[in-house]
């Protein structure tokens, strides 16, 4: 065990001393490999940690399904996946975070565009209970099987008010249908992920087509003909990302495709590529000299360096990130950057970027401390639009610790009534994460 501050953290190294951690009775704050932007890693105080870093790893292929087992990282995932001719269906930006967390925050990313999110993609899962037993989740069995009648009615209006949410890669609060669903974007607050299994793609060949637009900000028209056009081609076109031209200017000069302007890029499988070309040149107003071919791991790389870039400027200048991470309808595009547009003219250095085909971008504030209120004040009537909008606040990244006071319209009674219902079914002692957003009416 190392003690910082008041700070416990507990390294597992075995299921065995895994099991004994958690039966010993404290509260535990989960750890994979700490990319999460929404826990404030460094400033959690009188709680313990119970750091999964060390545990076993192991990461095969069986029967096409990727079997993960412990801290196994989204690239070394890819590495063995694309090793047998199959590909993953779904990868954070950041691919030095575990899979097995990837359930937990239910992450997702540019893949989701063409093949949904992690939810759809997990066969099975193992997880620890708070009894440090191990039970097995088949994402075939319905969730309701394994609940009580309380349970079972209280879900039933949970899921009325998931339902405008059906279509979004992550609702407010978490979706609960399928058995394995118990497990995915509950933060680690019902149990500690041990292993699971997801589906495959068989690996193709795809190219990176960056498209040259005006900024936003400007004249979005054209980003509007593409989101429309990608949506007839999704699968076809695995993602649709925007980096704008703010966004371009944190990489080096060197690698930006363009010297001015946003850029939209898509990965395109290589089979359609030349029917995309195509299509993409029947666009009015559209012009071909605005795309350009670019290999897969620089287009990688731009991607990961913009969001890293803003976590080292905040972290130097010792302020907690202000970016959203909401998607809406996708018939609500236009009043999303038309919101971003107001909150970009309020005099704040900002960027956007993020999944523009899913309607779902990440726009991030850049203050001087001096600017971190007036920040907080835009973001809080920014979440309140979203709310109203029936959007998502928070697609990907999860709620953590950081995001919780913007959740508050987002929670209803009958939603809260479930949390409420598992915490005490599944956590009883209130070990996992016991201040995270299923407490919620207890620490707002
Ligand atoms: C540059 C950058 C880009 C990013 N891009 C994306 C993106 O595109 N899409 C996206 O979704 N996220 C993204 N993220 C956020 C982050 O990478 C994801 O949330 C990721 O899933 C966290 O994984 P981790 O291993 O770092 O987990 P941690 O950050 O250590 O933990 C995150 C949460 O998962 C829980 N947890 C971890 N392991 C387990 C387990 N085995 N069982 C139960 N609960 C567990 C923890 O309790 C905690 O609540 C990005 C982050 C950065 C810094």
């Amino acid at each position: 065990m190392n003690l910082i501050g008041k700070q416990n953290i507990f390294t597992p190294k075995s299921l065995v001393q895994l099991q004994e951690l958690i039966t010993n009775g404290q509260a535990l704050v989960l750890t994979g490999a700490k990319t999460s932007t929404v826990l404030p890693f460094d400033r959690l105080e009188d709680v313990s940690c119970l750091d999964l870093s060390c545990l076993p790893k192991e990461a095969k292929i069986i029967d096409s399904h990727l079997v993960v087992t412990g801290p196994v990282t989204w690239a070394e995932a890819r590495a063995l996946a694309q090793s047998q001719n199959f590909d993953l269906m779904a990868m954070p930006t950041e691919e030095s975070a575990y899979v097995l967390s990837g359930i937990a925050t239910s992450a997702t990313g540019e893949l989701s565009f063409g093949f949904g999110a992690i939810r759809d993609h997990v066969v099975w899962l193992e997880y620890m209970n708070s009894q440090g037993e191990i039970s097995k989740l088949e994402s075939s069995q319905d969730l309701k099987v394994e609940l009580d009648e309380v349970l079972q009615e209280a879900l039933g209006e949970y899921e009325k008010e998931y339902s405008p949410y059906s279509h979004f890669k992550n609702g407010p609060f978490p979706r609960f249908e399928k058995a394995t669903d118990l497990m995915v974007g509950t933060e680690g607050q019902l149990g500690v992920i041990t292993k699971a299994a997801f589906k495959l793609r068989p690996k193709k060949l795809s190219d990176f087509l960056f498209i040259n637009l005006p900024r936003w900000q400007e004249d979005y028209g054209m980003h509007l003909a593409l989101f429309e056009y990608a949506q007839t081609r999704r699968g076809d076109i695995y993602s649709v990302e925007l980096m704008d031209e703010a966004s371009m200017n944190y990489l080096d000069k060197s690698v930006r495709p363009f010297e001015k302007g946003d850029v939209l890029f898509m990965e395109v499988d290589q089979d359609v590529l030349e029917d995309v070309y195509h299509e993409l040149s029947d666009i009015q107003n559209f012009h071909m000299d605005q795309v350009l071919m670019v290999g897969h791991s620089k287009a990688m790389q731009m991607r990961l360096q913009i969001p890293r870039a803003i976590n080292e400027r905040n972290s130097r200048l010792g302020i907690i990130k202000k970016g959203t991470d909401a998607q809406v309808r996708r018939d609500k595009i236009s009043l999303l950057l038309d919101t971003y547009k107001e909150m970009a003219e309020l005099g704040i250095d900002c960027i956007l970027f993020g999944h523009f085909g899913d309607a779902h971008l990440h726009f991030n504030f850049l203050p001087t401390s001096e600017q971190v209120h007036k920040c907080d004040e835009a973001l809080v009537s920014f979440y309140n639009k979203i709310h109203l909008l029936k959007g998502s606040p928070f697609a990907e990244h999860g709620i953590g610790l950081i995001k919780q006071k913007f959740m508050g319209p987002f929670y209803n009674e009958k939603i809260k009534r479930v949390f409420y219902l598992l915490k005490k079914k599944y956590d009883p002692a209130n070990k996992f994460f016991p201040m995270g957003y299923f407490n919620i009416k207890d620490n707002q």
